[in-house]
């Protein structure tokens, strides 16, 4: 599967680069360099040459929005159009000044208005963009209808009766019939190039090419030599016959265009043998970004740049600039490509906003930078081209878990707005994050700039950095002493339990960072907080590095007067022994005590650090609490599975384990992909839960089995095998959130969210 990542990867950047060259030749196109030097060389540079280049956009737009598939992939179709679309609409604006100096709309009907817009294009080059999104629509009807080759052959047959209104126009001209079809044609739209007869074929090439088993580069390179030269005896012999009416479409440019594509496509293959090479070259990668940026600019922008060359060439008198065919080609093309560079780049800034106060700037601008950052990432790498969507892999899954990325950093940000700007985050991403995944949350937490995060265990502690995740991470929980060499190796902090195990560490022998934990009235893990002794002890250990002391508060959910007052009692029991401890000469380099309660109802507790947990994940332990914070914080996770099933079951007959469950009447039931193996309560069973499909309720029935759970979809229309069920989530205007299936359950969300199954894939959306 990586492999085949990579090889498409690497596919793009021939074709990438190849995009210059062909803007390079549509700029030949409309100025004809070699006229000073020879009509023949310039018929053969600019009339034969350079007509590879819009076929060969037309193929790459056929590879990548149909990635063969032209007829499923209708999200990216129409996505892909609307882009051009905008496209189309940008240039048909910025042309309008330039095509009314040039006296191209004057005396335009509104027949004249409808061709140009639909069909010509409004100045002589802008043809290309509607002409490629008739293109795509008309290849993706045909898609709904027809089968590949069905598609290949028509699209063929359309071809060639373009073929007759172009360059072998003469011909058709001398058969009445042909003649009268050409002409009523032309009333419509001035040339067959166009989206109907020229795009399509173009367009199933490219989605085709990638699929052709030719390989053989000899091969390959033969079949373009050969294929070339007779396409330029063709072009030859239709200009001395004098049969064109226009030059765009020859019989042999689709073969040509297939052998051309083909050897761009291997020879992107070959440009890089390993992976690791390519990840470490972010530069090429910007530039082949640049590549196609600035390959579509200078197709839209040459005209106007010669216009502009010209106007100046007249009143600078400058004649040279457009007297001498190669020095105007030159100096239009090379004015073009600064032109569109300068483009380019003002349009990844602008993407990009500011980040020149990166560094300088509060943490919530930091962590909103490197959000800005991520996102200009995902945005520079499309192009005109779109690659296709990554990791919807998931959907095609039994059940899965989806985190809401822009949720969580809501969350961040909005925890950190509650907090002092000396207190600073440690993510609770013990348990895999509450279910969520470790290693998806911190990598997320870390590009927010999160540098300290902690575990529960050793082992939680060592699968994060594996996964490159730096800074602070403390261990909350015992560690066996077998697994210290774990925390001296990948440099995790660990939690001083009690004075016996602060011994026990420092018998180590070699260094070991740990935060000593203080037990101020919860009574599980710490050091009594009256114990100044014994913590004094632990500092003076040889082979202890403390740098941090924390306790933990377990009634920090209260506001009553007794939790008050308790967590009061904490919280002062704490102070004192960090004041006492400083009294002594053992400074505290850093303290904490909040986890996310404390933050929410004790704000003004902070110390250096919060550890926050469940209110990260945008969640309370209980409804009544989430309710109460609602509007601070956004649930991250969805969990969904599918339908495998939908039947009936009649009046009478039970259904599932026990048959506890018997039908009341007739009714459709629905089985679904998910069990309490994934993190299902049990305790759902029998009418107690309920699912969301297509936006109902669909209420449990019978127990919930170990991968399977059955439910109600008697009300539902239209419900079957392979819709998607929301377990947690919103589905339309319901909502089941992780609470509500806590309560169902009798337990807390906590509990449902760190039991998630091992088995579902979690992704990030
Ligand atoms: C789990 C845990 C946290 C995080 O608690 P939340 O209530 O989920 O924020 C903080 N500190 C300690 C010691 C923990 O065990």
């Amino acid at each position: 599967m990586e492999k085949y990542g990579i090889k498409r990867k690497k596919r793009y950047d021939s074709l990438d680069w190849f995009r210059l060259v062909a803007a390079a030749l549509v700029v030949a196109i409309h100025t004809s360099p070699l006229t000073d030097f020879s009509e023949d060389a310039d018929f053969f540079l600019a009339r034969v040459l350079a007509r590879i280049a819009v076929p060969f956009f037309f193929m790459v737009t056929g590879q990548f929005v149909a990635a063969g598939q032209l007829d499923t992939g209708k999200r990216r179709v129409f996505q892909y159009v609307k882009k051009i679309a905008a496209l189309y609409g940008i240039s048909v604006l910025l042309y309008l000044p330039v095509g009314i100096y040039a006296g191209h709309y004057q005396e335009v009907s509104a027949a004249d208005v409808f061709r140009m817009l639909v069909f010509d294009g409004t100045f002589y080059h802008l043809w290309y963009f509607p002409a490629c999104m008739a293109g795509v629509l008309l290849v993706y009807g045909m898609g709904k209808c027809l089968k590949e080759k069905q598609m290949l052959i028509l699209a063929a047959v359309l071809y060639g009766i373009g073929l007759f209104g172009d360059s072998y126009y003469g011909l058709a001209q001398q058969v009445p019939v042909a003649a009268g079809f050409y002409e009523a044609c032309f009333s419509v739209f001035s040339y067959t190039r166009n989206g109907i007869f020229m795009a399509p074929l173009f367009l199933l090439l490219g989605a085709q090419a990638g699929k052709s088993k030719l390989k053989d580069t000899r091969i390959l390179w033969a079949g373009l030599c050969i294929s070339f030269v007779a396409m330029s005896e063709e072009a030859f012999l239709l200009r001395y016959f004098e049969l064109q009416r226009h030059d765009s479409m020859y019989a042999l440019l689709p073969v040509v265009m297939f052998f051309l594509y083909k050897i761009l496509l291997e020879m992107g293959c070959g440009i890089q043998k390993d992976i690791s090479t390519v990840r470490k070259e972010p530069g090429r990668k910007r530039m082949l970004s640049y590549a196609v940026t600035v390959s579509t600019w200078i197709y839209v922008l040459h005209p106007a740049v010669i216009v502009v060359v010209r106007g100046a060439a007249k009143v600078l008198k400058l004649e040279v600039l457009t007297d001498h065919s190669m020095v105007h080609y030159i100096v239009v093309l090379l004015l073009s490509a600064a032109v569109s560079f300068l483009f380019a780049v003002i349009l990844k800034h602008c993407r990009r906003g500011r980040i020149g106060s990166q560094r300088t700037g509060s943490r919530a601008d930091g962590f909103r930078q490197a959000r800005d950052r991520r996102q200009d990432k995902a945005l520079g790498e499309s192009g005109m081209v779109q690659e296709p969507a990554a990791g919807t892999g998931y959907r095609c899954g039994r059940a899965w878990l989806e985190l809401d990325r822009s949720a969580l950093y809501h969350n961040v940000v909005a925890l950190r707005e509650r907090l002092p700007d000396s207190c600073r985050l440690m993510p609770a991403v013990k348990a895999d994050a509450y279910g969520h995944s470790a290693v998806l949350v911190a990598k997320i937490l870390q590009d927010a700039g999160v540098d300290a995060f902690c575990v529960a265990c050793a082992k939680e502690g060592v699968q994060l950095r594996k996964k490159g995740i730096q800074g602070m991470i403390l261990v909350l929980g015992y560690t066996h002493p077998q697994q210290f060499a774990l925390l001296e190796k990948y440099c995790l902090t660990q939690t001083v339990v009690d004075h016996a195990y602060a011994i026990q560490l420092d018998a180590y022998g070699r260094t070991l960072h740990v935060h000593i934990g203080i037990d101020t009235g919860m009574h599980r893990l710490g050091v009594r907080s009256d114990r100044l002794e014994q913590v004094a002890d632990i500092y003076e250990m040889e082979h202890l590095a403390v740098d941090g002391l924390y306790t933990h508060l377990c009634v920090s959910d209260s506001m009553t007067a007794d939790g008050r007052s308790y967590t009061d009692a904490q919280a002062q029991a704490f102070y004192r022994l960090v004041a006492q401890l400083e009294q002594r000469g053992y400074p505290c380099p850093c303290i904490h005590m909040q986890a996310s309660y404390g933050v929410l109802n004790y704000p003004e507790l902070a110390g250096d650090y919060a550890r926050v947990g469940i209110a990260l994940y945008g969640v309370l332990s209980t409804s009544e609490d989430t309710a109460g914070w609602q509007n601070l914080l956004q649930p991250v996770l969805s969990m969904k599975a599918r339908v495998a099933t939908v039947k009936m079951l009649y009046r009478g007959e039970s259904a599932g384990y026990g048959i506890r469950f018997t039908a009341k009447q007739d009714m459709k039931i629905a089985t679904l992909t998910v069990g309490y193996a994934d993190g299902l309560p049990r305790t759902l069973s029998e009418g107690v839960g309920s699912v969301l499909i297509h936006g109902y309720r669909a209420p449990v029935i019978g127990r919930v089995c170990m991968d399977q759970t059955t439910v109600d979809v008697s009300g539902i229309p239209h419900v079957q095998a392979g819709d998607e069920a929301v377990l947690i989530g919103r589905c339309g205007e319901l909502e089941i959130s992780v609470c509500d299936l806590a309560a169902q359950a009798g337990t807390i969300t906590n509990e449902i969210l760190s039991r998630m199954g091992a088995r579902l894939e979690r992704v990030v959306v």
